[in-house]
């Protein structure tokens, strides 16, 4: 009984106006729509496995006799059912339940239950997992994985939090939608590629997504190498490079300042510094020259590792555009970054006779008009700050190169307002953006396929690695002891004090607290404080004093993460390492290690340790190398998280995964050459699909 294609979600069963409007605001307006709202994952809810099975971590369905059913007191009350089969037992435990629920759960009865399997305190548990209780054993229990069910689904799809939309409404919505799925999904990819790799068509893939049957190899949905999702995140990850590719395009139709290095300001700088550019330093830096003289914008990023000296680089950029009689502005994630960026570059610049501004956010007026004045005139030649750069009254005069230090941490939003802010006679502005956050090449070439890459891979010369040591917290007084004879070296220590709960009032709170206490204990050790809630004078008061060896222990939240550089400090210590990011614990650690003296990073961890946080700061311990670092943490717990949206600036992918679907990428590249060329509008066609709103934002 297919009739046309619905237009209008409302024709579907169980749609009215405020299921409706709940849709839209996930997104979900067409039938398109909900068929390309993919699972998540997906549930076994039928085959029964047996207890002595029972992996923690995994949701399982299990039956069994309940042995005894028995309130526990303690510090939360719970009811806890034990349940046994023949090949063990298991315990339901549930904080929340009611007198009748007790009752139901009588010794020798039976029950069967789904849900997550954890290690409780007495073996394994599942925590309010969904049940039945039956008296008598429930009869078509049976260990067979490929057990054919009449039409129960084998495997039930799980959907991505759907705010105030149930998980079995979406499912019957999508049901609906699989219906039309034939005359709605077109099938954009082309026979060749679909031959090629044996991929199903987009309707066979979705309906076997969306709804797997019985004939579904479901042990390949699970383990994510099923065709059909292949065949999606290909297609998916087709649309990223595509999109990149126009993204590229149209900037190679745009036109940016003619920068034609002259290299005599350069010079005057390479001649007085104390140090020789690295090999890799000369080479990032001549191919961001011949990128400038294009005339058309440029976008590079340069990553290399923590103290790899990638200010410098931009610093050789900054000078032939102001050379050629153009504004730069240098974006910096931090309040304390920017104004170090001021420190380093009013030493390496002024002696040049330019004028280097900043911008914060909070500045006093008069200074500020005075800033402004400057930069809108054309006097102020190299400007600093954060985003603060792209407020409304900030006016440049002719903004010809844009430096965005430490990129991952600003959004894409971000930096397209800056972009845009300094087009002006039609001119865009180049842009370089620097991070220290390394990730393999083959994957940079496709997050960032909008970008050409610059890879800074050597360290300067005369540079110890730190030497990292991972220690409880019971051995504080270890630590304390370490930092006196530190100090007495005359050396400098930063003692970082990191989120743990997710508000920075709490975390200012924890970093006040700690540095009282050390003020205490540390009698002779001049301590200061500086968090990211302080008034930017006031912060940059204490970094001076920390930079003049005023201060010799700072107390510190996560602000000094980035670019912070004070080669006297040569012992770090940071708590509550084991709930920090790896590539974070780096650059944390990388602000140490950059003097010639020995260095030393403590990881204060609280047990304890879990085994994935042992292995991860077993990595810490082993290697200094981000880039290592990097890999090993993609391996560990998988790129999503590395890769979420704020750090890479790219959108979230919905099927594929950048270090799963790895070797497939130079095919995607492959196809995508050739799409964008033989049929552009069909390449157009794959990026709405799958990158629709959003399309916007990768174009910049
Ligand atoms: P990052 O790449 O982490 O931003 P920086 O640019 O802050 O690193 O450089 C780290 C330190 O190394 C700075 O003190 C800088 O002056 C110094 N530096 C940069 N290049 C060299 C070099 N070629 N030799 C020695 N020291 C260098
Ligand atoms: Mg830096």
């Amino acid at each position: 009984m297919k009739q046309g294609t619905p237009t209008d979600l409302e024709q579907f069963k169980g749609v009215g106006p405020r299921l409706k409007e709940k849709l839209e605001r996930l997104g979900l307006c067409t039938v398109e729509d909900l068929l390309f709202h993919l699972p998540l994952r997906y549930q076994d809810r039928v085959t029964v496995r047996r207890i002595g099975s029972l992996q923690s971590g995994r949701e399982s369905l299990v039956q069994g006799r309940i042995r005894d059913c028995r309130v526990k007191f303690g510090r939360r009350r719970s009811l806890i059912t034990e349940i046994e089969d023949d090949t063990g037992r298991i315990v339901m435990r549930q904080f929340y339940f009611s007198n009748t629920q007790q009752q139901a759960l009588k010794a020798s009865h039976w029950i069967r239950c789904f849900g997550e399997v954890r290690r409780g305190p007495s073996g394994l548990e599942m925590v309010h997992p969904e049940y039945t209780a039956y008296a008598d054993e429930p009869v078509d229990s049976s260990d067979d994985i490929n057990r054919v069910d009449g039409d129960v689904p084998h495997l039930t799809a799980v959907y991505p939090a759907t705010e105030g939309i149930g998980q079995p409404q979406i499912r019957r919505l999508i049901d609906q939608a699989l219906e039309h799925v034939d005359s709605v999904a077109e099938e954009l990819l082309p026979e060749s590629i679909l031959k090629a790799n044996g991929f199903p068509s987009i309707a066979d893939a979705l309906r076997q997504l969306h709804h797997p049957d019985t004939a579904t190899d479901a042990a390949g949905l699970l383990r994510f190498d099923h065709s059909a999702r292949v065949r999606l995140a290909f297609e998916e990850l087709l649309a990223h490079h595509l999109a990149a590719w126009q993204s590229r395009r149209r900037r190679g139709r745009q036109k940016a300042r003619l920068i034609e290095p002259v290299g005599t300001l350069w010079q005057q700088l390479e001649s007085k510094l104390p140090f020789t550019p690295t090999a890799a330093q000369q080479q990032a830096i001549s191919e961001i020259r011949a990128d400038l003289k294009r005339g058309v914008p440029a976008h590079r990023l340069v990553q290399g590792d923590v103290g790899s000296g990638k200010t410098l680089v931009a610093v050789a950029a900054c000078l032939d555009a102001i050379e050629a009689g153009y504004q730069v502005a240098v974006m910096a994630p931090t309040e304390i970054l920017a104004e170090q960026h001021q420190v380093n570059l009013r030493n390496w610049l002024q002696p040049l006779g330019i004028h280097v501004a900043i911008v914060l956010g909070r500045q006093r007026v008069r200074e500020r008009r005075a800033t402004l004045e400057a930069i809108r005139t054309g006097v102020s030649q190299l400007i600093i700050g954060t985003h603060a750069l792209f407020q409304d009254e900030v006016e440049f005069h002719k903004l010809a190169l844009i430096i965005v230090d430490e990129q991952h941490r600003f959004g894409v939003l971000q930096r397209f307002q800056l972009r845009e802010k300094g087009v002006s006679d039609g001119y865009v502005p180049h842009q370089i953006t620097m991070t220290a956050t390394p990730i393999p090449r083959s994957l940079a070439m496709s997050l960032y396929a909008e970008m050409d890459v610059t890879t800074i891979d050597e360290l300067p010369p005369g540079r110890t690695p730190v030497n990292t040591v991972v220690l409880s917290e019971s051995r504080r007084d270890d630590v304390l002891e370490r930092i006196k004879s530190a100090c007495a070296r005359g050396e400098q220590v930063y003692w970082v004090c990191p989120v743990i709960e997710e508000s920075d009032v709490l975390e200012v709170q924890a970093a006040e607290k700690t540095a009282e206490t050390l003020k205490q204990v540390l009698r002779d050790i001049p301590v200061d404080l500086v968090h990211g809630r302080m008034k930017p004078a006031d912060k940059e008061a204490v970094m001076n004093r920390f930079r003049s060896a005023e201060v010799t222990l700072l107390v510190a939240t996560t602000v000094i993460e980035v670019g912070v550089d004070v080669p006297n400090a040569s012992l770090m210590v940071i708590e509550n390492a084991e709930r920090l990011g790896l590539s974070q614990l780096h650059q944390l650690r990388g602000r140490v290690g950059r003097g010639a003296r020995k260095s030393f990073c403590v990881l204060l961890y609280r047990p304890p340790l879990g085994q994935l946080a042992r292995q991860r700061l077993a990595i810490m311990k082993h290697s200094n190398d981000g880039f290592e670092i990097a890999r090993k943490d993609l391996e560990l717990r998988g790129p999503g998280e590395l890769m979420g949206t704020r750090q890479t600036g790219l959108a979230q992918m919905s099927m594929a995964d950048l270090l799963r679907d790895q070797p497939m990428l130079p095919m995607v590249r492959q196809a995508a050459e050739t799409l964008a060329k033989d049929a552009p509008d069909r390449a157009t066609r794959i990026i709405r699909r799958w990158i629709k709103t959003r399309m916007e934002l990768v174009n910049v």
